[in-house]
Order: C-alpha cells, then structure tokens, then sequence
C-alpha cells in the first residue's frame, strides 16, 4: 500500500520530508514549551507580584493565552485551505511567534501582552498546518502514517523535553528574559529548517496555495498573499487588549463580572462550531458522517483530558514551586520537561505495542484508547493527592510522587494524542481537513478554559512571593483528588460504552 515509497525520496522508511518537518516543529515546539514553563511563574512573581489575588489574574490570562493559541489554529487551517496552502502560513506564522518571543524578551506589561499576542497569531498558522503537512506526505491507506506521526510526536517532545531545562536554567540564574529570548532563538531554527527542506525540494508540490489565483487576488488593491500578514499583525493590539481586559488585573469593574471576554467569546464559538459540524454532517454521505461523529467523538475527549493535562504550566508548576522538595535537583520551571521526558521514553515502545497487538487482531479501538487514557490521566491525579500524606513538617511532599505523576500522565497522553491526531487527519474529508485539524486543536483551546476554572477554584490569596509549604499543601491536593475522581470516572463510562459503540460504528474508529 505504501505507493509514495515508490515515488519520493525516502530516509529510514518515511517520506524525506518528514525529518524536515521534525526538526521544523522540534525548535517550534522548543521556543513554545520553553516560554510556556515560565509563562506562570513569571506572571506569578513579576507581571502580577502586587496584587494579593495574582494567583487568581494568572490563572485567567494563562486560560486565556492557551484558549486563544490553539484556537487561533482554526482560521490558520481555514486561511491555508482556502487561501495561503500550507509553506506559507507555516513561515508568516514562525515569523510571528519568533517576533513573540522576542517581545517577551522586554521588561514591560504593555509588551507582554503584545507578545502573548503575537504568538497567539503565530501559533495560529504554524500549529495546524505542519500536523497536516505531516499527514499529506503519506498517500491515502499508506500504513507508515501512524509511525509517521509518532516520529513526528518524537520531535515535538524533544523541544518540549530541552527546552524548560534551558529556559528555566536561564530565567534562574540571568532573569526571565533570557529564557524567552532563547525560546525566540529556537523557533528561528524552526524556521531555518522547514527554510532548507524547500530549498531542497523534499516536499515536491506538496503545501503550495490551493490556487495561485486566489493567492495573488487583489482585494482592496492588496494582493491576498500580503494582505493576510498584514491582517494578522494588525490583530495583535486588539487580542493583546482582549488578554489584558480583565476585571482582576485592571482592578475595575467590568460588566462581565468574573467572566473574561475570552471565557465569553468561547461560548460563542462553540455554539457556532457545533451548528456549523451539523451541518455539514447533515450534508454528508452516511459513512462520512460516521467518520465526522467519530473524530467529533474523540475529540470531546481529548479536550477533558488537555483539561486536566494543560494544569502542568500552571497549578502544577505552582504546586512544584510552592510544594514539592525538589532539592536542588530541579527548579518548578524545569519539572515542565517531566512529561515530555516520558514521552520521549515511551513514544515508540507503545507505538510497537499497537503494531504487535494490530498484528493479532487485538489492538484497541480508538475510543477504548481513550477512555483508557482518561482513566490513566485520572490515577495519576490520585498519585499527586496521595502526596500529601508524605509531606514533611514544612508541608513539602517527597519530588518522586510528581515524578511518577508525570510517568503515569505521559502513558495516557500516548494511548490518546499521537492515536488522535493520526486518525483525524483519516476521519475527515479532504475538502475539510484542514479544519477538522483545527477543531482538533480546539480541543486543547476548550482544554484551557477548564485549567483556568480549576486554577482560579485553586488560587491561593497572598501578596507573599515565598507562600507555600503548609498554606497551600491542602489547597492543591484536595483539588487533585477531585480532579482524579472526574477523569476516573469519565474515563470508565467511556470504557463500558464502547462495545455499544461498536456495534453502532462498525469499522470506523
Ligand atoms: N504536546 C502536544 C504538542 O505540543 C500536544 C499539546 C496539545 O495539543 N495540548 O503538540
């Protein structure tokens, strides 16, 4: 089945390609997740450090940069469909966040939310479409794709595993804003990357416009190909006022009361996203609309777990810092490459484990998968509230419960993300994959509205820059167990359903 192994350059089995796009998203990711391991901390013990409720603000703008990142990812996949293709709007977007990272770099709260900004747009071009450049370097059926998408899992957990340690190195011993600075370094790489595997031609036509006549239309006497960039920068002052905008950074009175224009605008959108997946599933030929029910299916899924998992830039960075004994060994910033460590671990041994499985006829169906994920992101919850029974007088509990946390986190985001992002790409119809792959990232931009109810229900009241220990040792472990209970339980509902869902879904899964 393997045709485009006949027709294109290979290295190690895959699409030559492949590596460029690995290496593209390796530094993109660097620059994402380095900057995203001080993003609480910084905001916690600078941008916010006065106000006694600063807890509480930063749970609400890092809800709202997260929301707005991942889902500025569906006009991305929209305007490159459509308009750009997909080389494009993977350059303008890397230029845009590289430039928000280099933004952050400046001591200013004006800046920073220009940067936040920025890389809101940024992330909104970039995310999406390398994913789906990845799935169009493989033929329809072409049985590498999965294993192509776990290299490619691979490369993303690379930066995200590096770069806290760096960052968070940084930021400790020359300030924050090296550490972003650096982050703004590795997504030029990023950059420099996807930049050479054109220049060497390993992605034949793949990621040109749809049409280079809709590329190069004028309108208002601006051809697309401008315009869109420039549109785009032009929306960074008006999401960085948007990110700003709430009642407890500005200490006023809003007519939204604790509610943040993001959180509103998020009801909006998901009300408009499910009429308008209606009505394309109203429009669809039977087995497509099976498909389309499917990858809505998994993605609602997907969004409680990034719910849950999305808390480790910020409560659990927080409990890390406040908490945990790290001794030296670590700093909060760098427990961030926890996660990304195991999955750098396990990546392959559970890809195997689906292939060998595959190979007797046993291997799961994708929503099984996914409740076991839950179920697994649920135990390791347990994990992190049983801590507290190991705490020491001072209220910090022993760093190997966040350790065995994170290892029990990754095995879950592995039976669930890798599975889900190869599968959407096969679950939708070409005509709209792009935007299914944003509905995809839609799950994690859902995912951070909950991190931001759970951490203002978790914000600890204080204007002290060294609170922890026995004042907040409580606060967070009575909110893992309960976070545990909603995961375990989700996670086994899904699990009992699934032989109904079989039989209602045949073979799609
Ligand atoms: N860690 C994965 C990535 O960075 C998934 C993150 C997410 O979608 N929330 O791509």
């Amino acid at each position: 089945m393997a045709t485009a192994q006949n027709t294109e350059a290979t290295l190690f089995g895959h699409p030559k390609g492949l590596f460029y796009l690995f290496f593209a998203e390796l530094w993109e990711r660097f620059s994402f997740y380095g900057m995203r391991a001080l993003l609480t901390l910084y905001m916690v013990e600078e941008i916010f450090k006065s106000l006694s409720n600063r807890d509480f603000a930063t749970a609400a703008v890092y809800a709202s940069y997260g929301s707005l990142v991942y889902a500025s990812t569906v006009i991305g996949g929209q305007v490159s469909d459509k308009i750009l293709g997909m080389r494009s709007s993977i350059f303008l977007g890397g230029a845009l966040m590289a430039i928000g990272h280099f933004v952050l770099a400046i001591e200013n709260d004006i800046a920073f939310f220009l940067a936040l900004a920025f890389i809101i747009v940024g992330n909104g071009f970039f995310k999406p479409n390398i994913s789906t450049f990845v799935g169009a370097l493989y033929e329809e059926g072409d049985v590498r794709k999965d294993s192509g998408f776990t290299i490619f899992y691979m490369g993303i957990n690379i930066g995200g595993w590096i770069a806290p340690l760096l960052c968070g190195w940084l930021a400790v011993n020359y300030g924050y804003h090296y550490g972003f600075a650096l982050a703004g370094f590795g997504m030029m790489a990023g950059l420099i990357f996807f930049w050479s595997g054109i220049k060497k031609n390993v992605f034949g036509d793949k990621g040109l416009p749809p049409s280079m006549d809709v590329f190069e239309r004028s309108v208002l006497g601006i051809p697309q190909k401008t315009l869109i960039p420039i549109l785009s920068v032009l929306s960074v002052p008006l999401i960085a006022y948007v990110l700003s905008s709430y009642e407890a950074i500005m200490g006023g009175e809003s007519f939204l009361g604790n509610e943040t224009i993001v959180g509103l605008i998020f009801k909006v959108i998901g009300i408009t996203i499910i009429v308008y997946l209606t009505t394309i599933l109203l429009n669809a030929t039977s087995t497509e609309r099976k498909k389309l029910f499917m990858a809505v299916l998994i993605t609602f899924f997907m969004t409680m777990f990034w719910g849950f998992h999305e808390l480790s830039g910020s409560v659990i960075t927080l409990f890390a810092s406040r908490n945990v004994a790290l001794d030296g060994f670590m700093t909060a910033a760098q427990t961030n490459s926890l996660n990304s460590m195991f999955i750098i671990l396990l990546a392959i041994p559970i890809s195997w484990l689906w292939g060998y499985l595959s190979k007797k006829n046993l291997n799961p169906r994708t929503p099984y998968k996914f409740g076991l994920g839950l179920v697994l992101a649920g135990a390791s919850f347990y994990i992190l509230a049983l801590s507290k029974g190991s705490a020491d007088a001072n209220g910090m509990v022993p760093f190997a419960y966040l350790i065995i946390m994170y290892l029990v986190l990754s095995i879950g985001e592995l039976f669930m993300s890798p599975v889900g992002l190869s599968k959407i790409t096969s679950l939708s119809p070409k005509r709209i994959v792009a935007f299914m792959m944003g509905i995809w990232f839609l799950s994690s931009a859902y995912a951070f509205q909950i991190v931001g109810f759970i951490g203002k229900q978790l914000a600890v009241d204080s204007t002290d820059v060294n609170v922890g220990g026995l004042d907040t040792l409580g606060i967070y472990t009575d909110g893992f167990m309960l976070i545990s209970q909603y995961s375990l339980g989700a996670g086994l509902i899904v699990i009992v359903f699934s032989p109904l869902m079989k039989k209602l879904m045949g073979d799609v899964h």
